[in-house]
């Protein structure tokens, strides 16, 4: 048997090694705490899944959806948007339900991108941004996202060939990995950019409700000219504990969406209508308050890690948004992957290196928020150790 060439352009899994480690060290007795991967440990809120059971029940939900999505689905994203961001959606053809955001990052570029195409991807950045390109056959360009210009790329060091044959650029803020939230007037020189270069901007906005502090997190949406040039990705996994529902939601620019539905009529048969009725659930205003609540857990949380990270003598500035931590690696280790090797071995607690999220994470690493507080708190106790 032989994969496709475009299946073996993609890196081996960068996770294999440390997994390795981890079942080594379970194998071997240790406790191992896991603070690696992003994946809310909160059940889903009850009013969320009382939707789901009742709409289940009803066989109108059994038969294929539609690509288009239900008409309450997307009079419940047009109101969420105009409530939450002030940014007013046509619900004919500015929004179309997605499979979980990983599924819609990945068919735009199937949709958009031949071979020799350039997508423009943040490094570090959601894998999919440069393994969706590989996949469609084009080449992913990374962009550093600068720690020293709040985690942004420098638009005007990407090359001009480059920009001119680049038909797709991938952002996210709030950001995974770096908890980095986007700074006043970059969101503007985007559209600047994707008008000059005639770009296709894909926002992946997982993250916009969690938030501290008296944060409000903008849609890409909100900037002046951002609908002519581009769309948003607007996930429920992280914000309401869904992961698992798949539920997500493409909205924006409607010849995008046109395109990117043209895509997906021959790939998927729509979103399981229940689950869109759960989502007009969760974006209902009677949900705010659990999405609230839950933000305040991870600040909770967020404030344990910075205490532990900063007796250890490791300074980080704490999020004020997302479930990580982005953390410097101390001084006298060779690599991320070496520094959470030596972490395992010492005090059992998995960190993921950021050399993971692409080469512009080399030097850092990520803690993630969603553990349970005691097992937590007993990994940040043991981290606490490591300055002993
Ligand atoms: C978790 C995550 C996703 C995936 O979201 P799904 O809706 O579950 O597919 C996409 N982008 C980023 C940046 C994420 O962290």
């Amino acid at each position: 048997m032989r994969p496709s060439k475009r299946l073996e352009r993609i890196p081996p899994y960068a996770f294999a090694q440390l997994e390795r480690k981890i079942s080594e060290k379970r194998a071997a007795g240790v406790d191992v705490i896991s603070l690696g991967i992003g994946d809310p440990d909160r059940p889903t809120p009850p009013l969320i899944v009382e939707a789901m059971q009742e709409a289940v029940s009803e066989p109108e939900t059994h038969q294929y959806p539609t690509n288009r999505g239900r008409e309450d689905f997307r009079g419940a994203v047009r109101d969420f948007y105009e409530r939450r961001f002030d940014v007013k959606l046509d619900p004919g053809n500015e929004i179309i339900p997605a499979l979980g955001a990983k599924e819609a990052i990945f068919n735009l570029s199937l949709a958009f991108l031949d071979p020799d195409d350039y997508a423009l991807a943040a490094d570090p950045g959601y894998p999919v941004y440069t393994s969706g390109p590989w996949l469609a056959g084009a080449e992913p360009v990374l962009m550093a996202l600068q720690p020293e210009h709040g985690f942004v790329p420098d638009l005007g060091a990407i090359d001009e060939d480059i920009a001119h044959r680049s038909k797709l650029m991938f952002l996210n803020y709030p950001n995974n990995p770096t908890g980095a939230v986007v700074p006043d007037g970059f969101f503007d020189r985007v559209v600047e950019f994707a008008r000059a270069y005639e770009i296709l901007v894909v926002h992946d906005n997982a993250y916009s409700e969690i938030v501290f502090d008296g944060y409000h997190a903008p849609s890409f949406l909100q900037t002046p000219g951002a609908k002519e040039v581009g769309i948003e990705v607007f996930s429920l996994s992280k914000g309401y504990n869904m992961t698992g529902w798949r539920c997500g939601v493409l909205v924006g620019n409607a010849e995008a969406l046109e395109t990117y539905w043209r895509l997906k009529t021959n790939i998927d048969s729509g979103l399981f209508e229940a689950v869109q009725l759960a989502g007009v659930a969760a974006l209902s205003p009677d949900a705010d308050v659990e999405v609230a609540s839950m933000s305040e857990l991870y600040r909770r949380r967020r404030d344990l890690v910075c205490e532990a990270l900063h007796k250890i003598g490791v300074s980080v500035r704490p999020p004020h948004s997302t479930i990580y931590v982005w953390a410097p690696v101390p001084e006298g280790f060779a690599s991320s992957e070496a520094y959470c090797e030596h972490v395992l071995e010492r005090t059992g607690v998995v960190l993921t290196p950021g050399a993971v999220y692409g080469p512009a994470g080399e030097g850092w690493f990520r803690i993630s928020l969603t553990t349970p507080d005691e097992r937590l708190l007993e990994a940040v106790e043991r981290l606490g150790t490591l300055g002993d």
